[in-house]
């Protein structure tokens, strides 16, 4: 067995674990397969496992390394899981599938716009910064309501909410916040677990968790 397709079993097995004991199912987590930085010889050991859903966080990186796997293979989906400048917008919106990381008024704005041009309504998360860390991207919990009022004024496709905790507090304590946020405005979807702390999240109600190097090994390069 390919050491891809054996730590893909492996996150399934742990996936099937965490839902069972909290009562959950397994097709209530979406796995975001996080190919960043990856080798195109590993994302195809992955498409080859049957694995469809990847996570990518750069647009123009994204855009070089999937042509050609989306033509062989067209039901692949990708979501965009790293912070968008408005300038990118529009090959967002047109070689994504979902947006994960709208963080401020004018990225919902321009999104917004050329999903019209476009006839393109993808479905949407807003990052929220739940650590308020100034390096970190994300909006701030007190300036969500605003944005979400603004997505939804024009005409985003609004489905959850997203975050990456701070390295250094439990993410648990995150996870759970962020979901009292997601309910409190009525949202359905949570992405929040990585490599690390997936099985944390999946309790707290994660419905997409976005797994990198558990299930692709070391990235190369300069991670970001
Ligand atoms: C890189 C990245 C991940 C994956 O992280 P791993 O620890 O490799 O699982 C998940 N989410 C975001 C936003 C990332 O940038």
């Amino acid at each position: 067995m390919s050491q891809i397709l054996e730590n893909f079993s492996d996150i399934q097995k742990k996936i099937e674990r965490s839902t069972a004991s909290c009562g959950r199912t397994i097709s209530d987590i979406h796995l975001v397969a996080v190919s960043k930085n990856q080798t195109q010889a590993k994302i195809l050991e992955a498409l080859r496992t049957g694995h469809r859903l990847f996570g990518e966080n750069r647009v123009q990186d994204a855009i070089v390394r999937w042509t050609d796997f989306k033509k062989e293979y067209p039901d692949i989906k990708l979501h965009l899981i790293g912070s968008l400048q408005s300038n990118k917008a529009e090959d967002a919106a047109g070689f994504f599938d979902v947006i994960e990381t709208i963080d401020r008024p004018k990225i919902a704005l321009a999104l917004a716009e050329a999903m019209k041009k476009q006839g393109r309504y993808l479905p949407c998360f807003i990052q929220v910064n739940t650590g308020e860390e100034p390096q970190k991207a994300g909006v701030l919990p007190a300036g969500l309501p605003e944005l979400i009022e603004i997505c939804r004024a024009s005409g985003i496709d609004l489905q959850g909410l997203m975050c990456i905790p701070p390295e250094d507090e439990p993410a648990a304590l995150h996870f759970a916040f962020l979901a009292k946020l997601a309910s409190t405005h009525g949202l359905k979807h949570l992405s929040m677990g990585m490599s690390g702390d997936f099985e944390k999240a999946i309790p707290l109600g994660a419905t997409h968790i976005r797994v990198g190097t558990a299930l692709f090994g070391a990235r190369a390069g300069i991670d970001v």
